[in-house]
């Protein structure tokens, strides 16, 4: 797993190198005459603000952020990094009140037994979600269930939103 944190701080040069390993699991290197490739599967979780002061959609504090710095901010991740990224999730910011509530979650054992179970059934049906293409992922979906016009967009890398996230792209 690879975690970035901040990640539009990243030289865009940086992320970008980062789009072939994401789309095929591995690495090419080209030097004057010699030419390797080396697996390099991995899980990417990444995190970033919604703006460079992070308050941007926070109700307890005012973002103070112009409009440009904004745009600019997210601007620094590309549209096609974006598209290789499969899932961005938005996460509020907690009040600290709930952040130091101590209520009991999920304990770790269980969230694993439910994650095995799903790679299971990946494996099971031939190969895991994360490897799957647009037409292959459809036929896992079933005749009876098939994806909705918005979704089907989203596989086809035509769309992508951009703001507070935190992304993750992964071949477990
Ligand atoms: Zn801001």
């Amino acid at each position: 797993m690879l975690f970035l944190d901040e990640l539009p701080e990243f030289p865009r040069h940086v992320l970008e190198v980062m789009r072939e390993p994401m789309e095929s699991g591995r690495i090419h290197i080209a030097r004057a005459s010699h030419e390797r490739r080396y697996p390099a599967r991995f899980q990417l979780v990444a995190a970033m603000n919604p703006c460079p002061c992070g308050h941007l959609g926070d109700p307890r504090q005012a973002c103070h952020c112009t409009a440009a710095q904004i745009q600019r901010y997210q601007a620094r991740l590309s549209g096609p990094l974006l598209d290789r990224i499969d899932l961005q999730v938005e996460v509020p910011a907690l009040p600290p009140e709930q952040l130091t509530a101590n209520q009991p979650g999920e304990d770790s054992a269980t969230v694993r037994k439910r994650v095995l179970a799903a790679r299971e059934r990946q494996l099971a049906r031939g190969a895991l979600n994360a490897h799957l293409a647009g037409r292959e992922l459809e036929a896992a979906c079933g005749p009876r269930r098939p994806i909705a016009p918005g979704w089907r967009r989203y596989w086809n890398g035509s769309s992508y939103r951009r703001g507070p996230i935190i992304a993750c792209c992964g071949w477990h």
